[in-house]
């Protein structure tokens, strides 16, 4: 390990001015890919930001229309949640299927979203519900968060301090789990909201997660896992690796927002 220094502010102003007044720092939620990273000598951060002692910053807030979620409320929080369960269920179970036990424990929905793992799964919740990500500085919708394989539209100076997901008539996930670490191989959220509705892939995509327009329109025309037989994922765009190639993930892809729908409806 190297010399850092740690901080554990107790407000979202003192964390951006750590954050700010330091050479190369790093916010640190649960440490579940940061700490790793460090360890393997991919990153050396000069100063670590705790945010997890910040009032506020854990927790499910309901305002009738939208759940907003605190950025370093952990994985098990946001399973276990009496509202995000009865609210939005599919949410839940999308956080209870993260990783194993420690990882959901200790792994923050902040962090998932920040990191933009392209085989993460609540980047697809986020773009599938259209939420927004909130932040130290301003309010980003969804759609204009993503920007690819471990890239989004934060600054090196902005926190994630909660998410909003707005409320939907039917939404529900489903992924293929990589057997050893259980993250997405392909995973699909499916969201209906006033008739319309959006459909969010991870772990597929050869740059990170995506809405699928095909997918959208057959399911805005008819909600059922029928409307998916005749639009096409195209293996072209899909990651190829030693896991499996483009073809099976377009395949995978197909057969999860099927099952989604089957759970959504
Ligand atoms: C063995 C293992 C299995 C896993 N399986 C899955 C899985 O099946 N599905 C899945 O989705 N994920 C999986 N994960 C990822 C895990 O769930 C965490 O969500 C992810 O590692 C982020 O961890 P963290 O919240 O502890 O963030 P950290 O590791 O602390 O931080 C990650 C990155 O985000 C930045 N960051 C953190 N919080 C914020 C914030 N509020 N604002 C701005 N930047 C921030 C940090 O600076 C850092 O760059 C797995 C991880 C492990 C180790």
């Amino acid at each position: 390990m190297y010399d850092t220094n740690y901080h554990k502010p107790s407000s979202v102003a003192d964390a951006v001015s750590a954050l700010s007044g330091a050479e190369d720092g790093k916010v640190l939620a649960g440490g579940q890919t940061l700490l790793p990273t460090m360890k393997q000598h991919l990153a050396a951060p000069s100063d670590l930001v705790d945010i997890r002692a910040i009032p506020g910053m854990v927790g499910v807030d309901d305002d009738g229309d939208a759940l907003t979620i605190g950025a370093a409320t952990t994985h098990a929080e946001v399973a276990a949640d009496p509202t995000v369960n009865a609210k939005l269920p599919g949410l839940a179970k999308l956080a209870g299927g993260i990783g194993d036990p420690a990882v959901r424990h200790m792994g923050t929905i902040g962090g998932s979203v920040a990191n933009n793992d392209p085989a993460a799964d609540y980047p697809a919740a986020v773009l599938g519900l259209g939420a927004t990500v909130i932040t130290s500085k301003r309010e980003i919708a969804a759609d204009d968060f993503f920007e690819g394989m471990f890239t989004t539209a934060l600054e090196d100076d902005e926190i994630i301090t909660a998410i909003r997901f707005p409320l939907a008539s039917k939404a529900a996930y489903a992924k293929f789990p990589n057997p050893a670490s259980r993250y997405a191989m392909a995973g699909v959220f499916v969201a209906e909201s006033g008739g319309s509705v959006r459909v969010a892939v991870t772990g597929a995509g050869a740059d990170g997660v995506f809405r699928h327009e095909g997918m959208e329109n057959a399911l805005s025309g008819q909600f059922s896992e029928s409307a998916l037989d005749y639009t096409d994922v195209d293996a072209g765009d899909m990651l190829s690796d030693l896991h499996g190639d483009g073809a099976y993930r377009a395949n995978l892809v197909k057969v999860m927002a099927k099952r989604a729908v089957a759970k959504a409806g």
